[in-house]
């Protein structure tokens, strides 16, 4: 039996990771559920999942729920310190980290210093912090559980494998709504447009991350920390089908691939019942159904997030918390109407150019840059 804490658990990847948990409720139990504001959600959550502890981050969606709140054996909390606390909640022994954004920073370390082991869905944590989080890790002893669907395949194809024979870690990704398109193609593009993606179905913001390439940026700096490997040892591969999840290429030329149907369920599954291999309802692969799988080369002049995110990363220290608050700002502000599509990457070059970069950033550095970029990104788009 897995007691398990959600952070996020109406978002996503929240609400798959509890269907997992329904399909196996005789291994895994849900102590925490916490979310940012959606009262209702959380309620009916609770109501199906009795946990010990339950979180709104939002105050006015704490305050409604309280209100009106019969359920006398979960206790309820309201509050961003209150979401920070639960992740080190005595009876939990792992903490999936499915909120979004530079938020989950907190949590996750606060899950980390307690000893918690960490379902990580959050990748933001890991592209602004990831030195920082990592060595934590290490101090705790506490493993660092991928649930993203890339950096779950490599972790798949690493069990039984010395970290030190990897080549190369070949990162995969369908390339977007976009995929072929060129920059006269994109001027224009609507928000509708951004948010229908061919093959995952997904939360808003990563979805638009997903369409810049922004999001697989992010996952080239999360697989560096995750893996421990040379930023020339990355190597984005777009591949529509999204079948193949991920490849790694080790010292003999060999390559081990995870292939798999496009469901998230999956590895949010194995990251809470590792080392445990259990029966899934995701859908068995039909390879006469499939018959072709195919690869290309990204198009970073077009998808520059791809570029920015390897610029950040190889600069290091606070330039990729830099670009992750710029880019949530202007994300933001694309979801609002207030810019266009392309000018997300304006807006994350020009916040980049206004910083300067501060190595082995502590916490309270990081929080303030973060503050400092989104405070620069709002401005710009506010123009
Ligand atoms: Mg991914």
């Amino acid at each position: 039996m897995k007691n398990i804490a959600i952070l996020g658990s109406t978002g996503s990847i929240g609400t798959q990771a509890l269907d997992v948990v329904r399909s196996h409720a005789e291994e895994l139990y849900i102590s925490v559920l916490a979310a940012n504001s959606n009262d209702e959600l959380l309620e009916e959550q609770i109501e199906e999942f009795s946990p010990e502890l339950a979180v709104l981050s939002d105050e006015a969606a704490y305050q409604r729920l309280k209100s009106r709140f019969k359920h006398k054996s979960t206790q309820l909390a309201g509050g961003r310190q209150a979401f920070i606390d639960c992740a080190a909640f005595d009876d939990v022994d792992i903490v999936l980290t499915s909120m979004m954004g530079f938020a989950g920073l907190e949590p996750t370390l606060k899950a980390i210093s307690s000893g918690k082991n960490i379902a990580l869905a959050n990748k933001e944590t890991l592209v602004v912090a990831g030195e920082l989080v990592i060595k934590r890790a290490a101090e705790h002893d506490v493993k660092i559980l991928p649930v993203d669907s890339e950096h779950g395949a490599f972790f798949q194809c690493l069990q039984g494998e010395d970290r030190k024979a990897i080549k190369k870690l070949l990162l995969t990704a369908s390339g977007g709504p976009f995929r072929g398109k060129k920059r006269d193609e994109l001027k224009d593009v609507t928000v509708e447009q951004v948010l229908s993606h061919p093959i995952w179905n997904m939360g808003q913001k990563i979805t638009v991350d997903s369409a810049t390439l922004v999001n697989k940026g992010l996952e080239v700096i999360e697989a560096k920390w995750l893996y421990g490997v040379d930023y020339d040892q990355i190597q984005v591969v777009v591949h529509p089908q999204s079948i193949v999840h991920s490849m790694i290429e080790f010292c003999d030329n060999s390559i081990i691939a995870q292939l798999a149907s496009t469901d998230m369920r999956l590895p949010i599954q194995y990251a809470l019942t590792y080392p445990t291999r259990m029966s899934s309802t995701v859908e068995s692969l039909n390879f006469w159904k499939i018959q072709s799988l195919t690869f290309e080369k990204p198009d970073i002049d077009t998808f520059k997030g791809l570029k920015f995110a390897y610029e950040a990363g190889r600069i290091g220290g606070t330039a990729p918390c830099i670009f992750n608050a710029a880019n949530e700002a202007a994300v933001g502000a694309f979801l609002k109407g207030k810019i266009k599509f392309l000018d997300i990457y304006n807006v994350i070059e020009e916040t980049m150019s206004r910083r300067e970069v501060i190595q082995n950033p502590s916490l309270p550095i990081l929080i303030a840059e973060d503050a400092a970029a989104r405070s620069i990104a709002e401005k710009l788009c506010d123009k």
